[in-house]
């Protein structure tokens, strides 16, 4: 099997090293002889119709405004690559970018895709540190996420639209409701960047079993374990400093 990652602006959206997770999906892909194919979608180019996962990074209120009406012009691109069964991962700014719209720190709006049902305004305060979630992407499987946090902007999701997980340390979305990032389908937004898939590695093979659904009849193929020690051990010096830092909800 072959993935083909579509990666979104990776010269302006690349606060806190997300590039790492691209490191991460193609190593574990590679560890079960998957290969993976990285397209750089920069200003003006089209979405690629053969991505399998959309990757967006995280950025400074500046990088948005460059990037924020290209995005919003690739609205339908991205829709119809969803509507065809890619995956999605946007982190921080990519994911306020792909909601209806940003109210950035000056108060200058800035139009999303409006991909996802959310819009976002940034508060005065910042909201930072390290974060611990509970997700149920699967029924009955919940699973922790751990990751940092640090934005401006206060992320509200439309009425009946699905957090990505529910916060038991940090502030999330907006430091209120308790919940953390919007899922849609296939496709996740969230504040949690920097290391966010070495050491959450389920999110990693979750994200690459979706993308190759369509390849597998529309169902995720069941991707062989790995020993993941060291990935745990970090989850878990994450996870704990998150829980020292209180939970807030
Ligand atoms: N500029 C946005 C905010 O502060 C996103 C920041 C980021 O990607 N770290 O809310």
């Amino acid at each position: 099997m072959k993935l083909v990652l579509g990666h979104l602006y990776p010269e302006y959206l690349n606060i806190y090293a997300d590039r790492g997770n691209i490191a991460v999906l193609t190593q574990r892909a590679a560890w079960r002889g998957i290969e993976v194919e990285v397209l750089a979608i920069g200003l003006g180019d089209a979405v690629p119709a053969r991505a399998d996962l959309l990757y967006v990074g995280g950025g400074q209120d500046r990088e948005q405004a460059l990037v924020a009406p290209d995005m919003a012009a690739k609205a339908e691109g991205l829709r119809s690559s969803l509507d065809a069964g890619a995956a999605l991962l946007a982190v921080c700014g990519g994911y306020q970018l792909l909601g209806r719209s940003y109210v950035d720190a000056a108060g200058a709006l800035l139009p999303g895709a409006g991909i996802l049902p959310l819009h976002t305004e940034a508060g005065r305060r910042r909201l930072i540190g390290d974060v611990l979630l509970e997700c149920e992407l699967e029924p009955g499987s919940p699973r922790t996420l751990a990751g940092f946090e640090n934005h401006a902007g206060r992320t509200l999701l439309d009425e009946g639209a699905l957090p990505l997980g529910r916060v038991l340390a940090g502030f999330g979305n907006d430091g209120q409701s308790g919940f953390e990032g919007c899922r849609l389908g296939r496709a996740l937004g969230t504040y949690l960047h920097g290391p966010l898939l070495p050491r959450n590695p389920w999110l990693a093979d979750w994200l690459i079993a979706e993308a190759l659904a369509r390849q597998n009849g529309g169902v995720p193929p069941q991707l062989a374990p790995l020993g993941d020690a060291l990935e745990s051990a970090a989850h878990d010096v994450a996870a704990r400093r998150a829980r020292e830092r209180g939970g807030r909800f």
